[in-house]
């Protein structure tokens, strides 16, 4: 169950005493826009105008449709704050509710998995949906006695994970433990650390070491690879969105592959969808924006579409040894 928390909204609505707000929710919360945006009005007056455009992460702030309905404030649901706002902006963060008993009994399983791997010192980590919950889990775990460190992290809070941001995995332990669901961010994790990565997972319980998950997926991405290997025209995808553009980046990559005397062009788009590149006579994507795009939805492409430093390894610039999480700090 996901617990929201509209208290700073309210306070933040009468500070500011404003009019109109712009909603943003993640696609998993829009089934409660209604009731929420319903709340808002009734308590505080305002008129509300949900976006109702695709949002995955705080990179993308919708502050366009705010200026144009005029928007005093934005909400941005179930994303911390990554970048700086031009309008003001409050970011409401998705706790799911789980019980004591429950964490105790999961810190307890993978205290022995853990010890049972000779592994002493940790670092915990997770999605913001659960981050409520590692300093419980630290102490846990300490009882059990483990040295326990959440790291600092950069534009993200303590101990935080993002799809492009893992800088809140401190570094120097025996292994790193994640607290979350899906593989998408473990998977994350482990290539963008050299430690071992234990999985914690709320919603079915399991615990476990990522390994065939590990080189399954580095098959997967390697056979994306070798067919951009002979590519001649390379397409080079900027998404547009606030947090995700990256220009420098683009145009590195297109020096990096005219240095190997292919063809290199460049595009730009707010979302970067499998039907916008049809047609699109290229023989291979790299991807700038959002890594998540290359990775999930790796399947929905017609033509292979790779996250920059898969490219790299494509023309030859890095060994697939050397495969690395995209990150954009
Ligand atoms: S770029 Fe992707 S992983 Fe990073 S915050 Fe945005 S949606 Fe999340």
């Amino acid at each position: 169950m996901l617990r929201i928390d509209l208290k700073p909204v309210f306070e933040e609505i009468k500070k500011r005493k404003a009019k109109i707000v712009l909603l943003q929710f993640p696609e998993g919360l829009k089934t409660r826009n209604i009731e929420i945006a319903s709340e808002l009005q009734k308590k505080t007056g305002i008129t509300a105008v949900s976006s109702i455009d695709p949002c995955f992460g705080a990179c993308d702030l919708a502050e366009q449709q705010a200026r144009q309905v005029g928007a005093d404030l934005i909400v941005h649901f179930g994303h911390s704050q990554l970048c700086n706002t031009e309008i003001p902006t409050i970011f409401v963060p998705l706790n799911y509710e789980l019980e004591e008993k429950k964490l105790k009994g999961l810190a307890a399983n993978c205290s022995e998995i853990l010890k049972k791997n000779s592994i002493k010192k940790i670092s915990l980590c997770s999605t913001i949906q659960y981050l409520g919950f590692l300093d419980f889990l630290k102490k846990e775990f300490e009882k059990k006695g483990f040295e326990v460190e959440i790291g600092k992290g950069k534009n993200i809070s303590a101990g935080q994970v993002l799809g492009c941001n893992y800088s809140g995995i401190s570094k120097g332990n025996d292994a790193i433990v994640f607290f979350g669901d899906g593989l998408f961010h473990a998977l994350g994790i482990a290539f963008s650390q050299k430690n071992r990565v234990f999985t914690m997972n709320p919603l079915n319980n399991e615990i476990k070491e990522l390994a065939q998950e590990k080189d399954l997926f580095l098959k997967k991405r390697f056979a994306l690879i070798e067919k951009a290997i002979d590519a001649k025209k390379i397409g080079i995808l900027m998404s547009c969105k606030k947090g995700q553009f990256r220009l420098q980046k683009a145009l590195e990559l297109k020096a990096m592959i005219e240095k190997h005397h292919r063809g290199a062009f460049l595009f730009s788009a707010d979302l970067i969808r499998p039907d916008y590149l049809l047609g699109i006579d290229v023989d291979t994507f790299v991807c700038t924006g959002c890594p998540r795009i290359a990775i999930d939805d790796a399947g929905s492409f017609k033509k292979p579409l790779l996250n920059p430093d898969e490219l790299k390894i494509a023309l030859g610039e890095k060994k697939l040894e050397e495969y690395e999480t995209e990150k954009f700090f």
